[in-house]
């Protein structure tokens, strides 16, 4: 079955980010729980000055945020294939459409927190399928932590592609890993599409 849809991750992926997440959860105070179910939880006041605090440091972030190299390249090689690429994050859609803008980049379909569907659940790549009517054999997703992970595998999708520096961290997940976007792009030529 070939490869029909790409679902990207953006902070870290698409854009290269300076988040610190353990001081910024730490700042939230958020127990060890996924920031956003956390604040989720929380009652309204308390929820909303909280999630200021988070818009802060996303919006310092986004200031920062640069393209990662050879993403252009991977996407206009995947369009020329046929193939559906769609972003999903759990950033919000300003500032999504901020980075999008700004790097002249553009998606088939875009999933943001606003959704109320985010990773570590596998429902925003489920929405995507969904959307799409591709089963997950058809997908492939595109992340550089373990969310992505996590919400790849609970989706049902087992064609996971991690870009990370440092391959041993996720040694113990079944995913493959790539030093850069150009070496995924060839191994991704090279396994679904032999000229
Ligand atoms: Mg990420």
């Amino acid at each position: 079955m070939g490869l029909k849809c790409f679902i990207f991750d953006l902070d870290g992926t698409i854009v290269e980010t300076d988040y610190d997440w353990a001081r910024i959860k730490e700042e939230i105070g958020t127990g060890g729980q996924p920031i956003l179910s956390y604040l989720q939880q929380l009652p309204p006041p308390e929820r909303q000055k909280k999630y200021q605090l988070l818009e802060h440091y996303e919006k310092k972030a986004t200031e920062r945020a640069r393209l990662r190299k050879g993403v252009k390249d991977f996407l206009n090689f995947l369009r020329q294939k046929k193939v559906k690429i769609a972003l999903v994050t759990n950033n919000s859609r300003g500032n999504t459409e901020i980075l999008l803008r700004r790097f002249g980049l553009s998606f088939d379909q875009i999933i943001t927190r606003e959704s109320g569907l985010w990773k570590p659940s596998g429902r925003p790549i489920q929405w995507v399928m969904n959307y799409f009517q591709f089963c997950p054999e058809e997908c492939a997703v595109v992340g550089d932590s373990l969310f992505d992970i996590l919400a790849a595998k609970e989706a049902g999708v087992e064609k996971i592609f991690i870009l990370a520096e440092e391959a041993s961290y996720f040694s113990t997940f079944p995913v493959k890993v790539f030093a850069s976007l150009a070496e995924l792009q060839e191994f991704v030529r090279r396994e679904y599409f032999p000229d």
